[in-house]
Formats: C-alpha cells, sequence, structure tokens
C-alpha cells in the first residue's frame, strides 16, 4: 500500500555565523512528526515564485499542510504596517498565495496550522489584525508562555463543524502562540471553534473535499494531548482518497492506451 504525500510549506531565516551570513529554509521538526505519525510521507516544498515548480509541487502532492511562521504583509489585505506587526518574509507570502490557488484548483486537501490559517483567509480575500490589541475582542492571553506541549485556553466548537464532528463535544483546550488574528472572515469560509473572548480559533471551508485551519500548533500537542492526532488523521485520510481518486483516473487513462496497443497486435 502506498502513502499518500503531503506537501509542507517551510520557513525562511537569515542568519550569521561568524564572518557569514546566510539564509536558511527550515521547519519546526513536530509538523513532519505528526504527518508520518498519521502514515503518510511529509514533502517539504522550499520557497520559489516559480509558476512551473509551483504547478509541479501540486502535481506531486496529495495534500498540502500550510505551516506556521512569520506575520502575512498587511500589504496582501489591503493594509499599511502598524509599529505592533513583526517581520516579514513577503517572498514566503507570494509563494504560498500562489500555492494556495493551485492546490485549490486541482481540489487537494489543505490542512492550515497559525499562519497558516491566516494566509488562507488573505488568500481568500479575508483580514487580519496585525495585533490582537488592535481593535480586537481578545482579553485572555493568546501568546502562552507554558510549554509548547501545555494547554491554555478553551475554544467553544461550533455545532455542524468538521471539528464538532471529530472530538464529539462543544469545548476542547487548545495551546496558543499567536499576537494575529482573522478580523474579516473570507467569504466561503464557515467558523469552526472560537476563544471565549471571541478570536476564531478555527475555520473551514464545506464546499470543498478538506480544508480545514486552525490557530493553535495541534502538531505540538500530539504527545501530551493525544486526541490531536485527530486532526492529523482525518486530513491524512482525505489525501488517501484524494491519491485513490488520482490513481483511478491515472489507470483507467493507461486502460485506454494499452488497449489500443493490443488492438494493433491483433492486426
Ligand atoms: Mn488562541
Amino acid at each position: 500500500m502506498s502513502l499518500p504525500i503531503i506537501g509542507l510549506t517551510i520557513n525562511l531565516i537569515a542568519m550569521s555565523v561568524g564572518d557569514y551570513s546566510f539564509e536558511r529554509f527550515y521547519i519546526n521538526r513536530y509538523y513532519a512528526d505528526a504527518i508520518v505519525q498519521a502514515a503518510a510521507v511529509p514533502l517539504l516544498l522550499p520557497i520559489t515564485t516559480k509558476d512551473e515548480i509551483i504547478e509541479r509541487y501540486v502535481d506531486l502532492i496529495d495534500g498540502l499542510l500550510l505551516t506556521g511562521g512569520h506575520d502575512v504583509n498587511p500589504l496582501f489585505y489591503g493594509e499599511q504596517p502598524h509599529n505592533l506587526l513583526t517581520s516579514l518574509y513577503p517572498e514566503r507570502d507570494k509563494y504560498e498565495l500562489k500555492l494556495i490557488k493551485k492546490v485549490f484548483a486541482a481540489k487537494k486537501p489543505i490542512f492550515a496550522i497559525c499562519r497558516g490559517m491566516q494566509i488562507l483567509n488573505v488568500a481568500f480575500g479575508g483580514t487580519l489584525y496585525q495585533d490582537i490589541t488592535l481593535g480586537s475582542p481578545a482579553t485572555i492571553k493568546h501568546m502562552q508562555q507554558a510549554p509548547a506541549q501545555e494547554v491554555t485556553h478553551t475554544v467553544t466548537l461550533i455545532p455542524d463543524s468538521i471539528l464538532f464532528s471529530l472530538f464529539k463535544r462543544e469545548s476542547i483546550s487548545v495551546n496558543s502562540f499567536h499576537h494575529q488574528a482573522i478580523k474579516k472572515l473570507a467569504t466561503g469560509f464557515s467558523v469552526c471553534a472560537i476563544a471565549p473572548d471571541g478570536i476564531l480559533e478555527s475555520i473551514e471551508r464545506k464546499d470543498y473535499p478538506f480544508m480545514l485551519a486552525v490557530q493553535w500548533h495541534p502538531e505540538m500537542l500530539i504527545e501530551k494531548h493525544a486526541e490531536m492526532r485527530l486532526l492529523f488523521k482525518e486530513f491524512v485520510a482525505a489525501a488517501n482518497s484524494e491519491m485513490q481518486q488520482n490513481k483511478y483516473k491515472q489507470s483507467s487513462n493507461k486502460g485506454i492506451s494499452a488497449g489500443s496497443i493490443d488492438f494493433g497486435k491483433r492486426q
């Protein structure tokens, strides 16, 4: 049995060591480990804005995991930068906005975490609070100082949402490492989970095979809070059925050409 391939977006960091300075692509291992644990193959997709490379990425993968990272450049949602904005890597934004559109056109499953949820919202026309102190309803601490493996605030799950169907209850506890949040929700999305102060913590698209985003970091909870594995399991199941459908399409195409070769031999 072959396993589905999950493409992971990655981060960029500028480093200097002694006299040398360089840029490095990297990812926190928790994302890749969570995909492996859910029985899929993690494939890191380095930043590029070249269409032909991104299109090949989309062909290669059965699902896309949008990982966490820096703030999204507010110019992409029509705002000027506020002083409370932290560091940006606009090249990653440009790359991910293209990638999201191409994966969406191919109707492949998408799971988005933290910044991933924010850029997904921006990709479909939503906006963000550049910092949750800037007019958002936030009253609780969303940048926890407890270890990442600990849950620190609750979220209410909306009935009829994919999260409610997975967790089968109205409230779960999550970790929280974000200073931004969704302001205007993009058209076509619905809310899955909301924090007690009204901050959106999870969204989905119901008119699509699988598109789920969470503001927390489930990949860092799966060891101590094993039920968070449900999210990766459900995502990988969607990627698996995407892979099976594509295989079926490819084999029925091959069937046609093999048939015509046989016909030729008989002549
Ligand atoms: Mn939070």
